[in-house]
């Protein structure tokens, strides 16, 4: 675990979260500024401080993480109308959390517009 991590800190159970769905290398949240009426966030249970530190250091984790957003997905029945998956990553990418975390969005239109 990471020193003052808040994701860390959530997946050891040290500050509250509503849990979605979790696997053994991930959890699932909902975000506590939901920007959407869909609007969960995927956290590795291992630290990771953004996905190119996933992605080059755990292809178990890497694997989880799709898995737990298509059952996310699924679960929060978005599945089928359509969602965003997003990984923002350093500061350009509007990286808050230093702690890799996908956001999977939906249940309004979204924008085209990613920028
Ligand atoms: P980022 O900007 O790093 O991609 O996204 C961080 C996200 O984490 C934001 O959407 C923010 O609302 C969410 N967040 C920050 N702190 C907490 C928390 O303590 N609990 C939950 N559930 N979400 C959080
Ligand atoms: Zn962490």
């Amino acid at each position: 675990m990471s020193q003052s991590c808040v994701f860390c800190a959530i997946v050891a159970g040290e500050l509250p979260s509503t849990v979605v769905y979790e696997n053994d290398h991930v959890l699932a949240i909902r975000d506590i500024n939901p920007v959407a009426p869909v609007h969960v966030l995927v956290l590795t249970k291992q630290h990771f401080d953004d996905i190119v530190d996933l992605g080059e250091n755990s292809p178990e984790s890497s694997a989880a993480m799709l898995e737990a957003i298509a059952s996310v997905a699924v679960i929060e029945q978005v599945s089928e109308a359509g969602f965003r998956t997003a990984f923002n990553t350093g500061v350009q990418g509007g990286q808050t959390v230093g702690h890799v975390h996908a956001h999977v969005i939906g249940r309004r239109q979204l924008s085209e517009n990613l920028g």
